[in-house]
């Protein structure tokens, strides 16, 4: 690959990298986008976009995708309790990851954008470089810096048939808040196209023996792991920076996703293109990232102290509504 051919070089064609590739192209740079897989999306991902998320990506009721399922509900189940959420808040759109990248794209060749499938780019004779090569950058590796996992997660996707059979809805996501299986972390079903996602996702530090645990929890809803892939990935959550020089990071790589929820497609979305103004606009430094990594170290704060109420902000209207908290809390939901 000639190194020249481009001025900026995007690695990794994620939802960071699409996003950071797109706004250098609009702002009139050449850009060279790789990403080392052959289908960019193809990963472990429930795919669940959140409200602001789909108004980043202008995803609207009235603007549906034919890859995508909104769902308006979430059930909230935990210690044998349940609770419904609805509203604007509670409403989750799940796409099918490949597709979007696809859509994507297409947009960036229409741009200009030189775009390699399948293959990797060594981030030298570049005016400037934006790593989004996700939770296990080689990229943020090679700057000697430590790893932006902080969450492990498993899936299996299954059909509609054997959903049903399991009596999984389709019309809502469920959430399953389990502090022995999960600690802090969570178990969900969400309805997509044509499949229903399960999955889990906890801190790093409880991540031992989180097969075990997984399949025994797909097996106590009467599903089979026969005949459905186990999906393994990592979340990127731990920020320390994302200026390096001529290199910068975004998304997972970042170490942008939430600590908490897990949800990091919102976050490379915008840092992909947070990143992208800072390099077209000298002297702009984005606020925006700042904003998202003190949040998040705050959440990380306080999972490291057990400050159980302001860890479970997010969830507390279910968990009111459950009458959870003080239970949680004399639990030592938190570690
Ligand atoms: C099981 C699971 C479920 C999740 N569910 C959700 C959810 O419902 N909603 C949500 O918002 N977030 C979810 N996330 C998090 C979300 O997947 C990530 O936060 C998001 O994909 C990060 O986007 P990114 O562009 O930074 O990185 P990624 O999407 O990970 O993309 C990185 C890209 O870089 C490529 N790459 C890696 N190394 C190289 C290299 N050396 N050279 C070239 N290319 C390279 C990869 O092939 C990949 O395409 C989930 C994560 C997991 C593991």
């Amino acid at each position: 690959m000639h190194p020249l051919s481009a001025d900026i070089l995007v690695i990794g064609l994620g939802p960071a990298g699409l996003a950071a590739a797109g706004a250098l192209a609009r702002g009139g740079v050449k850009v060279l986008a790789v990403d080392r897989h052959p289908r960019p999306g193809a990963k472990a991902c429930a795919g669940g976009l959140t409200a602001r998320c789909c108004a980043l990506l202008d995803i609207s009721h009235d603007r549906p995708w034919s890859f995508s399922t909104r769902l308006h509900q979430i059930e909230v189940r935990a210690c044998g309790k349940s609770a419904l959420l609805k509203g604007h808040d509670a409403t989750i759109v799940t796409v099918d990851r490949v597709r979007l990248a696809q859509q994507k794209l297409e947009e960036l060749r229409d741009l200009g954008v030189e775009v390699r499938l399948g293959e990797t780019a060594r981030p030298m004779g570049y005016e400037a470089v934006i790593a989004c090569d996700g939770a296990s950058s080689r990229t943020r590796r090679g700057l000697g810096l430590p790893s932006a996992s902080g969450i492990a997660a498993l899936q299996r996707r299954y059909t509609q048939a054997q959903a049903m059979a399991a009596g999984l809805p389709f019309d809502r996501a469920i959430v399953w808040f389990e502090p022995k299986a999960w600690g802090c972390g969570y178990a969900w079903s969400f309805p997509a196209p044509g499949e229903v996602r399960l999955g889990c996702g906890v801190p790093m530090s409880h991540r031992r023996g989180l097969r075990r645990r997984f399949e025994e929890f797909v097996a106590s809803l009467g599903l089979s792991a026969q005949g459905s892939r186990l999906e393994a990935g990592l979340v990127g959550t731990r920020y320390c920076g994302h200026r390096f020089g001529r290199i910068r990071l975004a998304g997972d790589a970042a170490g942008l996703a939430s600590p908490l929820t897990g949800e990091g497609i919102y976050q490379a979305l915008v840092s992909g293109a947070e990143v992208a103004r800072e390099i077209l606009e000298p002297g702009y430094l984005s606020p925006v990232i700042p904003e998202l990594s003190t949040l998040h170290r705050r959440t990380v704060r306080a999972l490291d102290q057990g400050g159980a109420a302001s860890i479970l902000y997010p969830m507390a209207p279910a968990l009111l509504s459950l009458g959870l908290i003080a239970r949680l809390t004399a639990s030592r939901y938190v570690r």
